[in-house]
C-alpha cells in the first residue's frame, strides 16, 4: 500500500531526446562519453587582428558592433559590420531570426569565428559562429573538440556531458607499462594523459597529428582497443577449448569412403586436403570452429557431404542450414541423391514448409530418424530438437544476419556435448580481419576449380547495345544452352529509371517466341519459385529471368550466358558470385554486364575488376580496395562498425604487437583483461561471438 502511493508520487523521470539519442549511441558510463573522442578541434585560444586577416583562413575576431540592417539585395539578408580597432569585418546572415538581430544590435561585443573571405566590399564571414561577450572575457586554454553530433544530440549538449563525464569518471589505467608498444622509442602517454589530451589538446598541439590520428595519444587508445579485441578473442578460444565435443573418428570402409566411391568425380588435390583437415577436426573432442572458404563453383558442397557422412557414420546427425529456400532445396536434393541410396535419413526443414508436413520433419529429426537435416533458418527454430546433434554446417555464412548466427550459437549452445562447426564462404576473409575478428577461426581453402572448366569471357556492354545481346541469347538457345539474366529490382519503385525483372520478362518472352522463358523473383511464393528453379534445372526452360534470388549457391552445368543489368548497382563480391553461375559445364562461357550510362568512378573500378580477373582472391582483394574493410563481411548491415578508432591497415604494427602481448596479459592480469574488454566491448560482445 505505502509503495504504490510512493511510486504514484515519483513518476519515473521520462529521458530527454539528446538523452536517448546518447543512448542509441551506446554512451551510457562514464567511461563510454570519456572514450567518444572529438573528430576535430576549433581553435578559439586566440584572437586574430581584423587588419590581419587573409582571405580563406579560419580566423576568431572579437569586436563592437558599429551597423547592424537587413538588406534586400542581391536577397533578404542581415548585414552587421564589426570593428576591433584595426579594421572592419562584415558578417553576412542569409537565414536569420529576430532573435538574432536582438544580440547583434549596435553596440554589441562580440567574440565571431568563421572563415575569411576577401569579398569585393572588404573582409567578411559568411554565417560565422558568434557569442555576445564582455570585455576580459578570458579564451578557453585548450582547443574546442568537435564531437560527431546530430539534430537529436547537439554538439552543446554533448561537450557538457562529456566534459561532465571526464571530471567523474577515473580513466583508470588497465595495462601494465611493460606490455605498452613504444612510439619511435618514446614511451606513449599514460590512458588518463591521452584521453585528457584528445577532448582537449593544449594549444599549439599539432592539428594535423590529431586530426590523422597518428599522435602519441591516438596510439595510445588505439592500442588499447586492439588488445581488447585480441584479449576477447583468446577468451572466447580458450573457453571453447574447455567445451566437449563428440569425437568422431572416419573409419576405414565407412560412410565417407563409400559416398566418395559412389561420386561421378574424382576430388581435387584441394577438397581432399581440406576434408583431411575437416576429418581431423571431428576426431577430436574439442568443438571444430572452422571455416571453409573456396572460390563460386570450387565443389565446397562435397566436402561438406563428406564431413557429414562422417559424423552419421560416427552415430551423429548433422544440419545443414543455407541463407536461401532455393539454394538449401538445392542442397537438399544433392544430398538425397548421394546419401541415401547409401541409406542416410534425410529431412528438410524450411519456413516455407507448415503443418503435418513440418511436423512429421521434426518427428523425424527428434527420433534420430534422420540423421541428416538441410534447410533453412528454420533447422535451428526453437521446436526443432536434434535427438544427437554432433556437426552444424553453415552455408554462405555471412550472408546469414548476425542474430540469426546468433540463434544458431544458442541452439549449439548448452547440450551435454558441443556439436563442431563447419562454416563455408565464397568470400575470402582479408588476412588482417583474419588475424584480429576471426582469430578464433581455422580456416581450410580450397585453391583449385574442378578440371575442364572454361573459364568465363567477361564483356562490358553500355545498355544502349541490347539488341546485340538479344541476338547472342538466340544464339545460344539455338545450340542447346541455357541463360540466366539478372535484374536489380522486382517492381518499379521510386528508381523509375531501373528496368525491372518483370518487364524485362516480356521483353525477352516477345523476342523469343518459341522458347520458355521464366521469371524468378523474391517476393513470389515459395511453391512458385521450387516449379521455375525445377523447370530450369531440368533443362526445359531456356531463359530465366531473375532477380538476386539466384545469387548464392544455384547449380546448372547448361547455363553457358549469364547476363546481368544494371551491373553498375550491384556490389563486386555480388557481380563475381553472379557470374559464377555459369562456365560449370564443358562449354565455354560468358558474362555480359549491362551497365546504364554514364559511369561513376567506383562502377568503373569495379567492371573493370570484373573484366580483369575471375580469381575469387583477387576480387576480394579489389573489393577491400574499393570499399575498405569495415563494410566487410555484413559488419556494416549490423550497424556496429568493426573497430572505433584503430584502422587495420594503417595501425598494423599496433595490432602486431598487441597479438603477441594478448596471452602474456590475459594470464598475468586477468582481472584487468576482463576489465578492458568490458570497457570497450560492453556493448559489443554478442556481435562479435556471431
Ligand atoms: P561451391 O563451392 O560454389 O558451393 P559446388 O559445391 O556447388 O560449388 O560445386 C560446383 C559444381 O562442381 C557442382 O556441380 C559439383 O557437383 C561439381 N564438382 C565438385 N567437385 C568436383 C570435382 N572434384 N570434379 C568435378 N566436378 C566437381
Ligand atoms: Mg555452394
Amino acid at each position: 500500500m505505502p509503495r504504490s502511493t510512493a511510486t504514484l508520487a515519483t513518476p519515473a523521470p521520462r529521458s530527454s531526446a539528446p538523452q536517448r539519442a546518447m543512448k542509441k549511441l551506446g554512451l551510457v558510463r562514464d567511461i563510454d562519453l570519456a572514450l567518444h573522442l572529438p573528430i576535430r578541434y576549433d581553435d578559439e585560444t586566440r584572437l586574430r587582428r581584423i587588419a590581419d586577416l587573409q582571405g580563406g583562413e579560419m580566423a576568431q575576431v572579437e569586436g563592437e558592433v558599429r551597423a547592424s540592417r537587413v538588406e534586400f539585395r542581391p536577397r533578404r539578408q542581415l548585414v552587421v559590420r564589426i570593428d576591433d580597432g584595426s579594421a572592419e569585418l562584415v558578417l553576412r546572415f542569409l537565414h536569420f531570426y529576430p532573435s538574432h538581430q536582438k544580440t547583434l544590435h549596435e553596440g554589441a561585443r562580440l567574440r565571431v569565428r568563421g572563415e575569411v573571405r576577401g569579398g569585393f566590399f572588404g573582409r567578411e564571414m559568411v554565417h560565422p559562429a558568434f557569442r555576445p561577450v564582455r570585455e576580459e572575457t578570458p579564451l578557453p586554454s585548450t582547443l574546442t573538440p568537435v564531437y560527431p553530433a546530430s539534430a537529436e544530440l547537439p554538439q552543446a549538449y554533448l561537450r557538457k556531458a562529456i566534459a561532465g563525464a571526464l571530471a567523474r569518471a577515473p580513466v583508470d589505467e588497465l595495462l601494465p607499462a611493460s606490455l605498452l608498444p613504444t612510439l619511435r622509442n618514446a614511451p606513449l602517454p599514460t590512458l588518463r594523459e591521452a584521453v585528457q589530451l584528445l577532448h582537449h589538446p593544449p594549444p599549439g598541439s599539432t592539428l594535423a597529428g590529431l586530426e590523422d590520428r597518428s599522435h602519441p595519444a591516438w596510439q595510445r587508445l588505439k592500442f588499447e582497443e586492439l588488445l581488447a579485441q585480441q584479449v576477447s578473442q583468446l577468451q572466447a578460444q580458450r573457453q571453447r577449448a574447455t567445451l566437449i565435443a563428440p569425437s568422431m573418428q572416419a573409419r576405414p570402409g565407412g560412410l565417407h569412403e563409400r559416398l566418395l566411391a559412389a561420386l561421378p568425380f574424382t576430388l581435387t588435390t584441394a577438397q581432399r586436403r581440406v576434408a583431411a583437415e575437416i576429418t581431423q577436426d571431428l576426431a577430436r573432442a574439442t568443438p571444430m570452429h572452422r571455416l571453409l572458404q573456396g572460390d563460386v563453383g570450387s565443389g565446397k558442397t562435397v566436402v561438406a557431404a563428406l564431413a557429414a557422412a562422417v559424423a552419421i557414420d560416427a552415430g551423429w546427425q548433422c544440419a545443414l542450414m543455407a541463407p536461401t529456400e532455393i539454394l538449401a532445396e538445392q542442397h537438399f536434393r544433392r544430398l538425397v541423391q548421394w546419401l541415401e541410396p547409401l541409406g542416410v535419413g534425410v529431412a528438410w526443414l524450411t519456413g516455407s514448409r507448415k503443418g503435418r508436413a513440418r511436423a512429421q520433419m521434426i518427428e523425424r529429426v527428434a527420433s534420430g530418424e534422420a540423421m541428416l537435416a538441410v534447410g533453412t533458418h528454420a533447422v535451428i527454430q526453437d521446436n526443432v530438437v536434434f535427438a544427437r546433434l554432433g556437426l552444424a554446417i553453415v552455408d554462405e555464412q555471412h550472408r546469414f544476419g548476425v542474430a540469426q548466427r546468433l540463434d544458431l550459437r544458442r541452439k549449439l549452445a548448452g547440450h551435454m556435448l558441443e556439436p563442431h562447426l563447419l562454416m563455408m564462404s565464397a568470400t575470402p576473409i582479408p588476412r588482417t580481419l583474419a588475424m584480429t575478428y576471426y582469430a578464433d577461426l581455422d580456416v581450410s581453402t580450397i585453391d583449385e576449380l574442378p578440371p575442364g572448366r572454361t573459364p568465363v569471357v567477361t564483356k562490358i556492354f553500355a545498355d544502349t547495345r541490347r539488341d546485340q545481346v538479344l541476338a547472342r541469347i538466340r544464339d545460344e538457345v539455338a545450340q542447346g544452352r541455357q541463360v540466366y539474366w539478372v535484374c536489380p529490382l522486382v517492381e518499379e519503385s521510386e528508381h523509375v529509371d531501373l528496368q525491372n525483372a518483370t518487364a524485362t520478362h516480356a521483353e525477352l518472352s516477345r523476342a523469343l517466341p518459341d522458347t520458355m522463358v521464366g521469371l524468378l523473383h523474391g517476393r513470389m511464393p515459395p511453391a512458385e519459385k521450387a516449379a521455375v528453379m525445377s523447370l530450369f534445372t531440368g533443362g526445359q526452360m531456356r531463359v530465366l529471368v531473375a532477380t538476386t534470388v539466384i545469387e548464392v549457391g544455384v547449380d546448372v552445368p547448361g547455363a553457358s550466358l549469364m547476363v546481368i543489368e544494371h551491373a553498375e548497382r550491384f556490389g563486386l563480391a555480388q557481380l563475381h558470385q553472379l557470374r559464377g553461375r555459369v562456365g560449370r559445364g564443358a562449354a565455354a562461357s560468358v558474362c555480359v554486364l549491362l551497365y546504364a550510362p554514364p559511369l561513376g568512378q567506383t562502377g568503373k573500378a569495379r567492371l573493370r575488376a570484373m573484366a580483369e580477373t575471375t580469381d575469387g582472391f583477387e576480387i576480394a582483394r579489389r573489393d577491400l580496395e574499393i570499399r575498405g574493410p569495415g563494410e566487410f563481411m555484413g559488419a556494416r548491415q549490423s550497424g556496429d562498425a568493426l573497430l572505433r578508432f584503430a584502422d587495420l591497415d594503417a595501425d598494423s604494427g599496433l595490432l602486431q604487437h598487441a597479438r603477441r602481448v594478448a596471452p602474456r596479459f590475459l594470464d598475468d592480469h586477468p582481472q584487468q583483461a576482463q576489465a578492458l574488454v568490458q570497457r570497450w566491448l560492453a556493448s559489443r560482445t554478442e556481435f562479435l561471438k556471431a
